[in-house]
């Protein structure tokens, strides 16, 4: 049985204040049957665990580095991430990957400096618009996947969202057989390389989940939740996705 997990990536925003919206997830969301992450900002990641007393509300880093300490001026190392009581991070965003060139390789280096910190990778892969329209989603994935996930990997310690980047921020979305044809083979692969252990990682779907095509998303065999980005800025928005898939 895979524990669901809504995750939300605030990406560059948010605020102090922002963070109120935990209070408000707690009231809603009192004895939560699927697990909840907030990615916040780096700067925010403190004052957000301060909210998180007695809440359901996990916290994680949206990026960290492949070494454990150093050299690295701007970036964060994953056990300082869990120093300070985090429990995620998302590693290999489109938007890192693209803004930064980070290579799968590079990718799976942080992904296992998060999970030797502790802490659980989540590991985004997903095809541009140009690799769907020409048919190459599958194979994209599979490459992405192979390259991404770090061999150490166990349930406890990975999760994967499949998120194509032309469904990111934009309220478009693959079709839901082509969501179901994706994560069947992402389910196959990790199933061929990890054996049982593969059954049981999670696999999360993002890009573009909005209240409204939640349940269709949720209802998805493989699916095992989903990364948020501008839908989880607001108690309003993420609240009945939270929803959405504790009743799935
Ligand atoms: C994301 O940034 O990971 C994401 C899925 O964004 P959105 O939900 O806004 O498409």
């Amino acid at each position: 049985m895979r524990r669901k997990l809504a995750a939300g990536n605030w990406k560059m925003n948010g605020s102090i204040p922002a963070l109120d919206m935990i209070r408000k997830l707690n009231l809603a969301h009192p004895e939560c049957p699927v697990d909840v992450v907030l990615c916040p900002p780096a700067p925010l990641l403190g004052h957000a665990l301060q909210n998180t007393a007695g809440s359901p509300v996990m916290i994680g880093a949206q990026d960290c580095h492949a070494e454990e300490k150093g050299a690295h001026t701007g970036d964060t190392a994953a056990p300082l991430i869990a120093e300070i009581g985090a429990t995620h991070v998302i590693v290999g965003h489109s938007e890192r990957r693209a803004a930064y060139g980070e290579t799968d390789a590079q990718v799976a280096a942080k992904a296992a400096a998060a999970q030797a910190a502790g802490l659980i990778a989540i590991v985004c892969i997903g095809e541009s618009l140009d690799e769907r329209e020409d048919g190459r989603a599958l194979d994209v994935i599979e490459t992405q996947l192979a390259g991404s996930i770090p061999s150490g990997s166990a349930p406890e310690t990975l999760v994967v969202a499949y998120e194509p980047i032309w469904a990111i921020g934009t309220g478009k979305t693959p079709t839901m057989d082509e969501i179901a044809d994706v994560h069947a083979r992402m389910r196959a692969k990790l199933s061929d390389r990890f054996g049982a252990a593969g059954e049981s990682m999670r696999l999360l779907y993002g890009g573009s989940v909005k209240p409204d095509n939640a349940d269709n998303i949720f209802a998805l065999d493989n699916v095992d939740g989903a990364l948020v980005g501008g839908a989880s800025l607001s108690a309003e928005d993420f609240s009945p996705i939270i929803t959405a898939l504790s009743e799935s």
